[in-house]
C-alpha cells in the first residue's frame, strides 16, 4: 500500500505541470483555466477569467464548464497538489490537453501576477442563490454577472410583471422600469406584480414594492414617464439589456433605432389574444426590428389602438421566456434567440420557430451606429392618424 505522499508523487509523475509564467502567457489563447479549490478559498482572489469547480464536484460539473474535451485546460489550487489530482481525473475523463499549475495560486501571487477578487457573498446570498451556484453554466461567476447587470424593462404591465419578478428573484443587480400608468383593476387579470390594494398607485412604485419584497439585493430605478424621441437615448444608455414589453409600434420603432445606435440588445415580445411572439434583436449580430417589420403591420392589428382581449396567463408565458433570454445574454450561456422568431399559439399549445435574416437594405442597421441621426429616431407615420385609419 503506498503512503499518501507516495500516491501523490506517483500521480504528479503522470500529469503535465505548467509554471505560472507560462500560464500568464497562455491566458488569452482559448485555454480554460479551472480553479478546483473549495468555495471559501476563492474569496481572496482567483486567476483572471478562471472558472470555479470545487474538486469534490469535478466529475459532475466539468462538462458544464469545459464541454469540449479537446479544449486545453489549466487547473490550479492553492499549492499544486489538489490540481495535480484533478488533472489526473480529467485525463481519465478523456480531456487530452490538461496541465496542473505548479505552486498553485500562492506561487502565482508571489510572482506578482494579477488576481481577480470575486464578489464576496453574504451567508444569506449564498443561501438565496445556491441553486444557481449548483449549475455549472451559471455558478458563482454567472451570479456575479447577474448581480452586476443593468436591465431596463419597458412597461410594468402584462409582460413586464413576470419578467420583473423573476429577474429580481434571480438577482439582477439593477432593474430600471419605464411606465407612466397607474394600477387599474382591469390589469390584475394578468399583471401579477401588482395587487388589489395598490389600485391607483403608479405601476413603477407598485412593481418596486413587489421586487424589493422578493429580493432586497435589487436596486430598482423608476422612470414614471413615456418613452419618446426626446428621452429615449438618455434613459436607455448604460443598460446591458432592454426588455421590450411595449404595446405600440411607434415606441417599438423608436426603441429599435436607439438601441441599434447604442448597440444594446433587446429582448422583445408581443401578445394578442392567444398568440405570442418573441425574438432577441442584437444589433449587428442579428436582424433588428425594422429588418423584421420594415413597415408597421396594418393598423387594425395594432394592439395599442384599442382594448384587445388577451388570455391572462399568456403574458406570463411570454414574459418568462423573455426573462430566460435576459439571463442567457447576461451570463453568456446557451443560444439566444438572435435571428429567430418564436411563435407561441396557446390554444393549440404549439411553438413555431422562423428564421429571420438581416436586411442588407435595412434603413437603420445597414448603416454604422454613428450614422443614425437624432432626427431619424423612430420615424413613424402620425400615430393618431394611423389608429384613426383602423376605424
Ligand atoms: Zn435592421
Amino acid at each position: 500500500m503506498p503512503s499518501g505522499s507516495e500516491f501523490i508523487r506517483d500521480i504528479k509523475s503522470q500529469v503535465r505541470e505548467i509554471d505560472p509564467a507560462e500560464v500568464s502567457e497562455l491566458a488569452h489563447e482559448g485555454v480554460a483555466i479551472v480553479d478546483v479549490r473549495e468555495t471559501e478559498e476563492t474569496t481572496t482572489g482567483m486567476l483572471p477569467g478562471a472558472k470555479h469547480v470545487p474538486r469534490g464536484y469535478l466529475e459532475s460539473r466539468i462538462e458544464g464548464v469545459v464541454p469540449e474535451r479537446s479544449t486545453p485546460v489549466v487547473i490550479y489550487c492553492a499549492s499544486g497538489t489538489r490540481s495535480a489530482l484533478a488533472a489526473h481525473t480529467l485525463q481519465q475523463l478523456g480531456y487530452d490537453d490538461v496541465r496542473s499549475m505548479t505552486g498553485g495560486i500562492t506561487l502565482w501571487k508571489d510572482r506578482g501576477y494579477k488576481v481577480d477578487v470575486p464578489r464576496t457573498y453574504t451567508p444569506e446570498q449564498r443561501e438565496r442563490y445556491s441553486r444557481h451556484f449548483l449549475l455549472p453554466e451559471i455558478g458563482v461567476e454567472g451570479q456575479q454577472k447577474l448581480l452586476d447587470a443593468k436591465v431596463l424593462l419597458l412597461g410594468a404591465g402584462g409582460l413586464g410583471s413576470p419578467t420583473a419578478l423573476y429577474l429580481a428573484a434571480a438577482g439582477v443587480g439593477m432593474i430600471g422600469i419605464v411606465d407612466d400608468d397607474d394600477v387599474d383593476l382591469s390589469n390584475l387579470q394578468r399583471q401579477v406584480i401588482h395587487t388589489t390594494d395598490r389600485i391607483g398607485t403608479p405601476k413603477v412604485d407598485s412593481a418596486e414594492i413587489s421586487m424589493k419584497a422578493i429580493n432586497p439585493d435589487v436596486e430598482v430605478v423608476k422612470y414614471q414617464t413615456r418613452l419618446d424621441a426626446s428621452n429615449v437615448l438618455e434613459i436607455i444608455e448604460g443598460y446591458d439589456v432592454i426588455v421590450d414589453g411595449v404595446d405600440n409600434f411607434p415606441t417599438r420603432y423608436l426603441l429599435n433605432d436607439a438601441t441599434v445606435r447604442l448597440q444594446i440588445p433587446v429582448v422583445s415580445a408581443s401578445i394578442l389574444g392567444f398568440d405570442g411572439q418573441l425574438s432577441v434583436f442584437k444589433p449587428y449580430d442579428g436582424p433588428c426590428y425594422r429588418c423584421l417589420y420594415p413597415v408597421p403591420p396594418p393598423a387594425e392589428l395594432a394592439p395599442s389602438c384599442g382594448a384587445n382581449g388577451v388570455l391572462g396567463v399568456l403574458p406570463g408565458t411570454m414574459g418568462l421566456l423573455q426573462a430566460t433570454e435576459v439571463v442567457k445574454l447576461v451570463v453568456g450561456t446557451g443560444e439566444p434567440l438572435v435571428g429567430r422568431l418564436l411563435l407561441y399559439e396557446a390554444l393549440g399549445a404549439t411553438f413555431t420557430e422562423l428564421k429571420v435574416r438581416r436586411d442588407p437594405d435595412c434603413p437603420v442597421c445597414s448603416r454604422a451606429p454613428e450614422e443614425i441621426s437624432d432626427e431619424e429616431m423612430g420615424v413613424f407615420p402620425d400615430y393618431e392618424a394611423f389608429c384613426a385609419a383602423a376605424g
